[in-house]
């Protein structure tokens, strides 16, 4: 099956200059939207994996798919002021401005093997800011995995160079 046909290009949302990878007509495809999961469940089915951290908000799609199959926790990093409890939080840059994520304190320890999962990889900034995150409760992380990368921007790289493993279903 060819991801990448599943995969729109939107053109100049949601600002000028920006072309988004809309993955909604993968999901609304349910064989393709399985063999997404399912490539994803043979990847890291022995891997010893005891929790999966989706990134807000499309990260939670796969995550959450993945983490039923294996039968892990599945842990949300989300946008400030969403959880309850007491949080980590990190702050990273965007193109233009910033951002942050946060994660329930407890939700990870120092015994847990994370895999943290984001449905695209761009400059790398979210995910690195999420790697932060766990690696500040003191998690290993086994890899950090996509169903996109734009290869043109530094994500990819920037991951490589922290010495985190990475994985992508498909690039554009
Ligand atoms: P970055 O932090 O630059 O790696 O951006 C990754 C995050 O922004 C992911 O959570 C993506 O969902 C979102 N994102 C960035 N660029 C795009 C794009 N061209 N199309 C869809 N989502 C994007």
């Amino acid at each position: 099956m060819q991801l990448t046909d599943h995969i729109r290009a939107i053109p100049d949302y949601p600002k000028p200059g920006i072309v988004f990878r809309d993955i909604t007509p993968l999901l609304a495809d349910g064989a393709a939207f399985k063999h997404t999961v399912d490539t994803l469940v043979a990847r890291y089915r022995d891997q010893g994996i005891t929790k999966i951290v989706g990134i807000e908000a499309r990260g939670f799609i796969f995550a959450t798919a993945l983490a039923y199959a294996l039968g892990v926790g599945f842990v949300p990093l989300r946008k400030p002021g969403k959880l309850p409890r007491q949080v980590v939080s990190q702050r990273y840059a965007l193109e233009y401005g910033e951002d942050e994520l946060q994660l329930h304190a407890d939700d990870i320890t120092a015994t847990d093997k994370v895999l943290i999962i984001d449905d695209l990889l761009a400059t790398g900034g979210t995910v690195l800011a999420a790697v932060a995150l766990v690696q500040a409760l003191g998690a290993e992380i086994v890899e950090c995995s996509f169903v996109i990368t734009l290869h043109d921007l530094p994500g990819a790289e920037r991951l490589n160079q922290a010495q985190i493993p990475y994985y992508t279903l498909c690039e554009f």
